[in-house]
């Protein structure tokens, strides 16, 4: 069994302190590089809340909330105040952005600490035709209206070769302007992302540093807030901070302390490996808790030692794993 807070080990030591929870596959948009999920009988409310007070007892300290699009799962907040009442150190969510000009208050209220936010631009025609068709201001305001609700807010962005210069000016005035982190993401293989060129975290540090220079590192550790526990590789230009997420091309497995949980209770360890633990069928079947943490452990211990994104694309969309 696993040492309380101590985390779940895997045969190459790594210890797995947080958890990314999948509540739905659906999502309300049509990202042009990341196709719709097959949606899955989901767990339910009950079944999610009891399997993560187990991940909490085998030492999971972080809880992001993700999706498809989670803020579509009915019910989510009361949901949300469920999970928040299990303890966890960290409660976070990953989101369109869509509610929350309805919902920061409640989303805070309920135990939310930090939301990231998908904003891939800022300029509404362009923002229209990467999401199929949605306004972006909604977006923008939502962020505004989490900021004042006191919610850390971050951006997270994925840049398409052929449009990315002014989206990234756009998008570095209004992370300045709202004195927030910046994260780029590298595109990934995964669903219909295999079909678009992405940018990669070396053509867009030379391009900042063009645009504005790099200046003096960042304020803080990685690890305190506003850094997370994630794997983005902090700089500082033209007065904002912004992260990488080299996914392709630096890879951070041999640091990953990552697990997800999908929608429909599979237990995975990397995004790209199709390794899953059923869990579901073992709460269908009965399975008394210590045997669920038994065979949680074991997968986690059978964890790979890196992705192999280089090898291929990967069929299915990231929004069905919980991205
Ligand atoms: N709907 C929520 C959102 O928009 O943040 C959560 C799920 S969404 C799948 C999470 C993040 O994955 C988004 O920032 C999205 O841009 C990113 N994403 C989707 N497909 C991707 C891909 N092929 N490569 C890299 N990032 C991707």
């Amino acid at each position: 069994m696993t040492d309380g807070d101590a985390g779940l080990r895997d045969s190459f030591g790594r210890i797995h302190t947080y958890l990314r929870l999948s509540v739905t596959e659906a999502c309300n948009y049509r990202c042009r590089y990341c196709g719709p999920g097959v949606v899955h009988r989901g767990l339910s409310d009950d079944q999610l809340v009891f399997l993560c007070s187990l991940f909490r007892s085998m030492g999971i300290r972080a809880l992001r909330i993700t999706g498809g699009e989670p803020t579509v799962r009915p019910g989510l907040i009361p949901l949300i105040a469920r999970l928040s009442s299990l303890g966890f150190e960290r409660l976070a969510l990953t989101t369109n952005g869509t509610s929350l000009v309805r919902d920061a208050r409640a989303l805070k209220e309920a135990g939310i600490q930090s939301v990231n936010v998908s904003l891939d631009a800022v300029d509404a025609d362009l923002y229209a035709s990467l999401t199929g068709g949605f306004p972006v201001r909604p977006v923008l305001e939502g962020i505004a209206a989490a900021l004042s609700e006191g919610l850390a807010v971050k951006l997270n962005c994925v840049l398409l070769a052929d449009t990315y210069r002014n989206q990234v000016r756009q998008l570095m005035a209004f992370a300045r302007k709202l004195g927030i982190p910046l994260r780029f993401i590298e595109l990934m293989p995964f669903g219909d992302g295999a079909r678009w060129e992405g940018v990669s975290t070396a053509t867009l540090v030379a391009f900042l540093g063009e645009e504005y220079g790099e200046e003096a590192s960042p304020r803080g550790p990685k690890g305190s807030e506003p850094w997370g526990s994630g794997p983005a590789e902090y700089r500082r230009f033209g007065g904002v901070d912004v992260g990488f997420i080299g996914a392709l091309t630096s890879c951070f497995c041999s640091q990953c302390q990552r697990l997800r949980l999908t929608n429909e209770g599979q237990l995975k360890t990397c995004l790209y490996h199709p390794d899953r633990l059923d869990i579901r069928q073992l709460l269908e079947r009965g399975s008394p808790p210590e045997e669920i943490c038994r065979r949680i452990e074991a997968f986690v211990l059978r964890k790979q030692l890196r992705h192999a994104f280089q090898t291929g694309p990967v069929e299915w969309p990231l929004s069905s794993v919980g991205g």
